[in-house]
Formats: C-alpha cells, sequence, structure tokens
C-alpha cells in the first residue's frame, strides 16, 4: 500500500510500506477523504509543530473518513463496508481523566499524525491504517466520504459552542476563519440562533474587499445611529425643560423627570440597538 511521510521540512514523499495487520477488537480501514489541518502544515513547511519535531519519518492526518475493510475478532461497533468517522485521539483508559469519562484529557493521549511522542503517532494519510473499534464513528446515509472528513474538525466546534453555554440571541465573536472557526460559525448561528461573525484571514483580495466593506457599512450605520440619538436627546431636553413642569412640580421634581425622561431614551437606544 501506499503512504504519505514527512522526512523533513519539505520533504514528503509517498512510499510503499506493508499493510498493517490487525489485533482483537481493531479495525483495518480504508482511507475515503482526508482534511489537511494547520498542524499538517506546519509539520511539512517547518518540520515541526511548535515543540513537537518531526524526528523520523511521519505519516500525517486526523481528520479522515474511512470504509471499514476488515475487523479483528470480537468487534461488535462496525462490520466491513461501513462508512465511519475516524476519531484520531486514543485515549489510554486507565488514567484518573479516563476513569473519570474525559478521556479528552487523557494523560497518556496518543494523537495520530503527531510528533509529539517519539516513536511518532502515525496519522491516516496512508491507504490502509488500523485503529481500535472505539475511534470508529459508523455514519449511514447518503453523506460522502469528504462530508465525514469533516466529523473531526466539526466536534472541535460543537464543544466551543458547548462551552459558550446558552447563546440563544447573541452575538459572538469567533476568531479564526479556518475550517474550525466556519463550522463553528455555522453551528453557532443555526443551532442556538446567535449571529457567528468569524474573523481570520480568508486570503488577502478578500480581506481588502470584505475590509472594504465592512468599514462602508460601519461608516453607514454609525451615521445612522448618530442621528437617531441626536433627534432623542433633542427630544428629551424638550420634555425635561418644559417650562410648565418646572413651574407645576418645583426644581427637584423636574430634575427627577429629565434624569427620568433621559434614562428611559437611553433604554430605547440600547433596546434598538440589540434589535440591528
Ligand atoms: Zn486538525
Ligand atoms: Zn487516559
Amino acid at each position: 500500500m501506499l503512504a504519505c511521510k514527512i522526512h523533513a521540512k519539505e520533504d514528503l514523499r509517498i512510499e510503499q510500506e506493508e499493510t498493517p495487520d490487525i489485533q482483537p477488537g481493531e479495525v483495518l480501514l480504508k482511507l475515503g477523504a482526508g482534511g489537511i489541518c494547520g498542524s499538517d502544515l506546519h509539520y511539512y513547511f517547518e518540520g515541526r509543530n511548535g515543540s513537537f519535531v518531526v524526528r523520523e519519518p511521519l505519516i500525517p492526518g486526523h481528520e479522515a473518513s474511512a470504509v471499514v475493510a476488515r475487523v479483528g475478532a470480537g468487534v461488535t461497533r462496525v462490520k466491513v463496508g461501513d462508512k465511519v468517522a475516524v476519531s484520531p485521539s486514543h485515549a489510554c483508559g486507565r488514567c484518573d481523566y479516563c476513569r473519570d469519562g474525559r478521556e479528552q484529557l487523557c494523560r497518556n493521549m496518543k494523537f495520530l499524525g503527531s510528533a509529539s511522542l517519539f516513536p511518532h503517532i502515525q496519522g491516516m494519510f496512508r491507504e490502509y491504517f488500523v485503529m481500535g473499534e472505539r475511534q470508529c464513528y459508523p455514519v449511514g446515509g447518503d453523506i460522502s466520504l469528504g462530508e465525514l472528513a469533516f466529523a473531526e474538525p466539526l466536534a472541535v466546534g460543537l464543544h466551543a459552542v458547548n462551552r459558550g453555554g446558552e447563546l440563544l440571541g447573541k452575538s459572538v465573536l469567533i476568531t479564526g476563519a479556518g475550517t474550525i472557526g466556519c463550522v463553528t460559525v455555522q453551528r453557532g448561528a443555526t443551532r442556538r440562533r446567535a449571529h457567528g461573525h468569524g474573523v481570520g484571514h480568508p486570503g488577502p483580495s478578500a480581506r481588502a474587499s470584505e475590509a472594504g466593506r465592512r468599514r462602508r457599512r460601519a461608516a453607514r450605520a454609525t451615521r445612522r445611529r448618530g442621528a437617531r440619538e441626536t433627534a432623542v436627546r433633542r427630544r428629551v431636553r424638550s420634555v425635561g425643560q418644559h417650562p410648565s413642569a418646572q413651574d407645576l412640580h418645583g426644581g427637584g421634581q423636574a430634575r427627577r423627570r429629565r434624569r427620568a425622561g433621559r434614562h428611559a431614551a437611553a433604554r430605547a437606544v440600547a433596546v434598538r440597538r440589540q434589535r440591528r
């Protein structure tokens, strides 16, 4: 079978390799489609991802879909031919976090396609790879293998949306408009009916034209808001300083009235701002 390996900075090779064997409880998967993550790009362009340095040939890839090719003894979760989303996080199942049901924080996590440990944990950019059955999530229906490869980044976005708490009706700022930022905007905006705004780097020309559009939109909004607030303030002043009010209720009453009028106007402006 073929495997894609990073040997060093900007040294990527497609090489022949033995198709791996499976043990009881394991599943042999045939790669469907794989997303290229920022960490994969770091390994390729820099030969490292932060402090994780490529010290032996590394197969990148941790966002992939696959089809089950073979199952080991005792596997019940999937069968041959199933389309699966693959979790790249291989937790130990024994540490305190794992026993506590928080496997994502496992102290001995083996994350696929990562040079965090040595020997490196090889990733999914190869024709076949082996996973424990618990890492395979069979998905039915007519979803394509390409769409299914988004399961991992989507899971990250969903986790962020869930951590965000009640988002109903709120405006949400999401920094970083890469894959995870985009799926987070989509989930945040559709599932919880919040308005998601992604901020990131969509490329120089798109960035320039979008920045121009944003500036013009903001300038228009400011002019509109300014005009409205001036009108409201003028109205408040005319109510609060009405001579008959002072004559009838005295200075203190009139001052309170003016203050109440101003507060009401401020509330009206705030409500209008929220609605926009
Ligand atoms: Zn990733
Ligand atoms: Zn663990």
